[in-house]
């Protein structure tokens, strides 16, 4: 595999993750057919294609407009002298396992401040404003976030010098789990329990889409649920319950168009 995955990298990586949202999408678009958690409140057709054309866009835009993404930097930084991990020590899956680490540290970490900051939320706001919460969600974020977040995990990776592979595991990891944990699905409360000690899962992650302030200012954690339990961000359910629970912004409780999406940062409400 290692030596399939050297050949052209810059090619298969991008194959092998659009792969894996592809493969997330069917799974999860199925699922919520069979098993929907909630009913969604607005019209899905639009919902839906907006959702698509934006995550689309932000999916390809760090390789192809940028020509720049984290597994390019971790093998570019793996060929100089330079970075934290680029060593024979200790054992590669040691150093896979702390760049999944570190990485996901980073998005918590990030993830809290653009709740913080003024600036940040007003970009990150885009993603809440969804007045539903299903696979489309996980697609809706302003171009000015991923470019931040890009720029972000970019640093990180050129200091951190995390094996490429890792880098490639965890990007694959992010795509299909993005799809899980904003996914309509009912999971039953014991599978549930089990479930969200090792990973995120979306019931927990759909509270903080809550339209309650204090309750969007919890479980902020991308992929793993250790640092909102480590940081006291965590909650573990919404007042309301999680049929009852308003989703979105209060402020805008009927969404937004393509282009009220991209114009959402520069408006007040
Ligand atoms: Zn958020």
């Amino acid at each position: 595999l290692f030596h399939w995955a050297q050949s052209d990298w810059f090619a298969r990586q991008d194959t092998l993750k659009w792969v894996a949202l592809i493969g997330a999408f069917f799974v999860c678009a199925c699922w919520e057919s069979f098993r929907p958690r909630r009913l969604l409140v607005a019209a899905t057709g639009r919902r839906w294609l907006n959702h698509t054309l934006l995550g689309v866009f932000i999916n390809s835009a760090p390789l192809w407009l940028l020509r720049l993404n984290g597994i390019l930097v971790a093998m570019a930084v793996a060929q100089s002298p330079y970075g934290l991990l680029n060593r024979n020590a200790p054992p590669l899956w040691v150093r896979c396992v702390l760049t999944f680490l570190l990485l996901d540290f980073t998005r918590y970490a990030q993830h809290y401040l653009f709740h913080r900051i003024e600036f940040f939320w007003r970009i990150h706001r885009v993603h809440h404003s969804d007045p539903d919460f299903d696979w489309s969600t996980g697609f809706v974020f302003h171009p000015g976030e991923m470019l931040f977040t890009q720029l972000v995990y970019i640093a990180v990776i050129a200091v951190v010098a995390p094996p490429a592979i890792a880098v490639l595991a965890l990007e694959l990891a992010e795509a299909v789990h993005n799809f899980f944990v904003h996914a309509n699905i009912n999971i039953s409360p014991g599978v549930d329990a089990v479930l969200r000690r090792i990973v995120i899962t979306p019931d927990m992650h759909r509270i903080h889409h809550s339209d309650d302030p204090p309750e969007q200012n919890t479980n902020f954690g991308a992929m793993l649920p250790f640092w909102d339990h480590l940081f006291g961000t965590y909650l573990a359910k919404p007042a309301a319950g999680h049929e009852k629970m308003g989703v979105g912004l209060r402020e805008a409780p009927r969404g937004f168009s393509l282009l009220g999406l991209l114009a959402l940062p520069f408006r007040k409400l």
